[in-house]
């Protein structure tokens, strides 16, 4: 089981991946001005109690943390300091959050952080060569108990170049979607996999994205098949 935790909203986009960014998208629709960060209803979710003093995000579940934003951003840095506090005492979550900010994580962390909380997984996004060979190096070192690399929305062929073995706990793997959609190709998605095979690393091909290239033809993907048609390619590893 999952539940979304959005503790803040908004964000700047920093990075080629960011081009498109969903949020920036979804808030077009509302008028709304992403780029103005702020501080949610849903802040003390984790925390919150029924009637009956019971916490309503029961333990065991999987909390999607800061989707609609950088759990790592600059503003949010005062904030975080109670998201860490909600995260300790709820050892009986797990929490998982994405970021295109991994350098900021150490000037970030808590005091009691040590190689890391274990219920707190943490994503890197690698969406291009350059960003992949920017963040890797910081992401490899940062103590972290948990690590998986993020090539998504996928813009080029990626090499991760670096022995994923041992560290890394997953490959995700996705393209773009929305109406500007770049392209994703087939022989990129499959690059990656050659290397997590080598390395024995998971490899989850998540979604096409709404423009997939294969054997050069390209592909317009519907948003509710992107999904399924990365799965029917049946290009998933666990070894
Ligand atoms: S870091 Fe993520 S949430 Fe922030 S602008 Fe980029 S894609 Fe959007």
């Amino acid at each position: 089981m999952s539940v979304l935790w959005n503790p803040w909203h908004g964000c700047h986009k920093i990075s080629p991946g960011c081009a498109n960014c969903y949020v920036y998208r979804g808030d077009a629709r509302h008028g709304r001005d992403s780029s103005c960060v702020k501080k949610t209803g849903d802040f003390a979710l984790p925390v919150k109690r029924d009637r009956q003093g019971a916490f309503k995000v029961p333990a065991g579940e999987l909390v999607y943390t800061c989707f609609t934003s950088d759990f790592l951003l600059k503003e949010a840095d005062e904030w975080r300091k109670d998201a860490w506090q909600m995260m300790r005492l709820r050892r009986g979550l797990n929490f998982l959050f994405i970021t295109k900010r991994i350098e900021r994580l150490t000037d970030c962390l808590p005091s009691d952080w040590g190689k890391g909380y274990e219920n707190v997984h943490i994503c890197c996004t690698c969406e291009n060569q350059d960003r992949a060979d920017y963040r890797l190096p910081v992401f490899m070192r940062a103590p972290i108990r948990h690590k998986s690399i993020i090539c998504e929305p996928l813009l080029e062929g990626v090499d991760l170049s670096h022995d994923l073995g041992g560290w890394c706990e997953q490959v995700v793997v996705g393209g773009e979607s929305g109406e500007n959609a770049r392209e994703c190709r087939h022989e990129w998605v499959l690059g990656i996999r050659r290397q997590c095979v080598e390395a024995r690393v998971p490899f989850r091909f998540k979604q096409t994205g709404a423009l997939y290239v294969k054997d050069g033809k390209a592909y317009r993907i519907q948003r509710r098949f992107q999904h399924s048609q990365a799965k029917a390619a049946k290009l998933d590893y666990d070894p």
